[in-house]
């Protein structure tokens, strides 16, 4: 029953950018370690339908759910549908550290929400009624809450309101949160996170942003139970005292989210300032039995924090790209890297290598030890990414290349082996000779943007005595997608094979392929089609990031 859940709502406070998603993730963990089930919604209060058509730099990377939802504004009866599994990229904070899957239903845009409140008024939904912020749209935000939390029987749902506390676009969900702490008072909490910042001119660290942002929070009729300060440091005690006096929230409900080295480590940090019994206290939980489990308890998290902290052996992995504007547009694959490299010791040295013209490629990646080939759309950049596979297939380097890295390992190859010079992918140049990457059928017929590629998790059937199979260890994988394009085996001839490459997986029905790589003892270089990142988890990294992990440490050594 949604009556039997409790609910946390997370706001932000100061400025956008200073995590409050993983603040979120770290407190449902806290609770997972009392043996309760927790799960996470994101408000995203922009106007589109979902991120999916976000460039990178705006917004981040796009997180990719295992299952596709067909968005029904209207009624489940209506006709009308969108079809989204292209999620804000919290959403892969949430699942690394809490290890839970969460439907794309969980991420929450007011251009859904509006969407849903002008349709539903076009069927009659509201007749005779004046269609108003409140209680139309602030009915529709809480009843989405509400669904979930029912259909998937919590013990709390997390819920992440994106921006900061006083943007007008978030105003009308902090006005939903408002009226479900009224509603069920004794159900509901608060958490507020923002920024303390330290002033080196006084040496001392300032809580005034954050008294101004608790003020602004309180004029929207909300009071924070909890106040989370991000900081360099450690919260000093006159600090939390002051900011405990001016938020009118009591000293021990103040707490540290300082600089951490590694982030799986804040839980732990949580749980020695009494985050999780605060938490329990103040909407009447109480501790369940839990069965044992890897992923939720306190011990072994605290193990495997011990794991990453000692892992301090440096691997440096070459990524050339195109997003780097910002640090968050690959992050699920520095994570995955992270991952891999820590279960075998290694810290990851990511060189983020941004493509222009002038980007002295062969000088860039002289000095690293694996390269990992990015993901990304359209023209810019594409022959220096076309040129790094090519240095890597010189140089002996390990590789992989992840979607659209694969495609351009491809093109690459067949320029370079097989003698076709102008080879290239249909999405660069529509007129090339040798379309050797091209438009996936299933996508001839597609107009629209927006949830339209080939997305979610698919089966892939993988090929014994390659590669990807010595990773995986399975014939049958299930990976996501997120792609329009696609590598074409019609150019795999018997003489390409010759020179070394492969197919090593497909689709079920065999028209798609899902991974090529080279068939070389003395040279380890793949390109998935599929985005294993998305399934890597601290305590257990993609198996594909593994090995590729191992060839690099082996080439270093
Ligand atoms: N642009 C390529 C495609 O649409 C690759 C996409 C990606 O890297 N996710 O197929």
């Amino acid at each position: 029953m949604a009556m039997d859940c409790k609910y946390c709502f997370v706001t932000g406070g100061v400025m956008s950018g200073i995590g409050k998603g993983v603040v979120t993730a770290c407190i449902g963990k806290v609770l997972q370690f009392r043996g309760f089930k927790v799960s996470v919604v994101k408000i995203d209060p922009y106007l589109n339908i979902d991120p999916g058509t976000l460039n990178p730099t705006e917004h981040g990377e796009c997180f990719i759910t295992e299952d596709v939802w067909e968005f029904k504004p209207v009624f489940e009866s209506d006709e009308r549908s969108y079809r989204i599994s292209e999620i804000d990229q919290d959403f892969g904070t949430y699942s690394r550290i809490l290890g839970i899957e969460m439907h794309p239903s969980h991420n929450i845009t007011s251009g859904q929400i509006y969407l849903s409140t002008i349709l539903r008024e076009r069927k009659g939904k509201f007749l005779g009624k004046t269609v108003q912020l409140i209680p139309h749209v602030t009915d529709i935000i809480k009843n989405r809450l509400f669904e979930i939390s029912e259909k998937e029987e919590l013990d709390v749902l997390l819920i992440e309101c994106g921006g900061t506390v006083g943007d007008l676009e978030s105003s009308i969900f902090l006005e939903a949160f408002r009226q479900i702490k009224l509603e069920y008072p004794k159900q509901t909490v608060f958490v507020h996170v923002t920024l303390v910042p330290y002033s080196k001119a006084v040496g001392q660290q300032k809580s005034k942003p954050t008294q101004h942002s608790v003020k602004m929070l309180q004029s929207l009729g909300l009071q924070p139970d909890i106040i989370i300060g991000r900081s360099e440091f450690p919260l000093a005690k006159d600090i939390k005292r002051k900011i405990s006096l001016y938020s009118n929230v009591p000293e021990r409900a103040v707490i540290s989210n300082p600089d951490l080295e590694v982030v799986y480590e804040l839980p732990i940090l949580f749980e020695e300032q009494g985050l999780g019994d605060i938490i329990c206290e103040l909407i009447d939980l109480k501790a369940k039995l839990v069965s044992y489990s890897e992923v939720t308890n306190y011990s072994e998290w605290v193990k495997m924090v011990e794991m990453y902290k000692k892992a301090n052996k440096i691997v440096r992995i070459g990524m050339p790209g195109k997003y780097f504007n910002i640090s968050d547009s690959y992050i699920s694959i520095n994570e995955a890297l992270e991952h891999a490299a820590a279960h075998q010791g290694y810290r990851p040295e990511l060189k983020m290598i941004n493509l222009a013209e002038d980007t002295d490629i062969e000088k860039e990646l002289s000095d690293c030890d694996g390269i990992l080939l990015t993901p990304g759309f359209g023209e810019r950049a594409v022959e220096g990414m076309i040129r790094s596979a090519e240095y890597a297939m010189e140089n002996k380097i390990p590789f992989l290349g992840i979607c659209f890295g694969a495609q351009l390992f491809y093109v690459a190859f067949c320029r370079k082996y097989l003698g076709l010079k102008k080879a290239n992918s249909t999405e660069i140049d529509p007129n090339t000779p040798y379309p050797v990457v091209d438009l996936l059928k299933s996508q001839e017929v597609i107009t629209e943007k927006g949830g339209t590629m080939r997305l979610g998790a698919q089966k892939i059937i993988i090929q014994l005595n390659t590669k990807l199979f010595e990773a995986y260890k399975e014939k049958e994988i299930y990976e996501r997608f997120r792609h329009r394009y696609h590598i074409k085996e019609r150019f795999i001839t018997e003489e390409a094979k010759q020179k070394g490459i492969i197919v090593s997986s497909r689709n079920e029905t065999g028209d798609i392929v899902n991974s090529i790589e080279l068939n070389r003892t003395d040279h380890w270089m793949v390109g998935t089609q599929f985005h294993p990142e998305f399934k890597s988890r601290p305590y257990n990294p993609s198996p594909i990031y593994m090995d590729f992990i191992k060839a690099c440490i082996k080439s270093k050594d």
